[in-house]
């Protein structure tokens, strides 16, 4: 089953033309990684997934649904920022469940599945707290919390680990797969970190200039990079 396809999607922000026909499937839990330079559109083609821009052209299907016209919350998608993107105010059960309760859930699913997930991120005993009162790393393990307890079918990270140290990136990095896992949802990852990439992909897609440059596991585009751009990317000798 495919949980996403993209034929065609193209976004133009006035005479800007970001996205190139962007042609992509996503399989049913697929880890899918997007690569490619600063201002080359992966946060944009995450929003356009999302909804959260409208594409200016072609099909986006998600599960076996044209999306181009339901509003995100009604898409089956969450997102992660790099940001983190919480509400300073609110604990971080509220931030958990906030998403939840907007969508009219009630009290007791909220409760047992803002649980689940504080269980599944080990933020049992922060549950009280406000994102001031937590390091870096449970800022953004609470938004990937926020994430969960929606029980999406496709999640998309956009460079979540970015604003973390090295040692935290990598235990970050590490719960993130193990999520994969256990949820066996579909997931899109846009990261800089070659190792990133290479350690959580099943699939890469090079990106450059709003087009695909290549698509490919790991290894493949490892052994066999299209071209110097693709190789330069993900290390491969050249
Ligand atoms: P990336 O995430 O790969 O760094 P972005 O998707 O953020 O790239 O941006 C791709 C291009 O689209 C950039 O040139 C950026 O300036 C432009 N862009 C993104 N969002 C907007 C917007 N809301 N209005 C105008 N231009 C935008
Ligand atoms: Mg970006």
């Amino acid at each position: 089953m495919t949980a996403l396809k993209l034929e065609n999607v193209n976004k133009s922000f006035g005479p800007v033309h970001v996205l190139k026909d962007i042609n992509l499937t996503v399989e049913e839990g697929e880890f899918v990684v997007f690569v490619g330079p600063s201002g080359c559109g992966k946060s944009t083609l995450l929003r356009v997934i999302a909804g959260l821009e409208d594409a200016t052209s072609g099909t986006i299907t998600i599960g076996d649904e044209v999306v181009n016209t339901v509003p995100p919350a009604r898409r089956g998608i969450a997102m992660v920022f790099q940001s983190y993107a919480l509400y300073p105010h609110l604990t971080v059960k509220d931030n958990m469940g906030l998403g939840l309760k907007q969508e009219g859930q009630s009290k007791e699913v909220v409760e047992e599945r803002v649980g689940k997930a504080s269980a599944m991120l080990d933020l049992d005993k922060y549950l009280a707290r406000r994102p001031s009162e937590l390091s870096g790393g449970q800022r953004q393990r609470v938004a990937i919390g926020r994430a969960i307890v929606r029980d999406p079918k496709l999640f998309l990270f956009d460079e979540p680990l970015s604003n973390l140290d090295a040692a935290l990136r990598m235990n970050t990095r590490v719960e993130i797969a193990a999520l994969h896992r256990t949820l066996s949802a579909s997931m899109i990852y846009v990261t800089h970190d070659q190792i990133e990439a290479m350690t959580l992909a099943d699939k890469i897609v090079v990106l450059r200039d709003g087009r695909i440059e290549q698509v490919g596991s790991p290894m493949d585009l490892y052994n066999n990079p299209a071209n110097k751009f693709v190789a330069g990317f993900l290390g491969s000798p050249s």
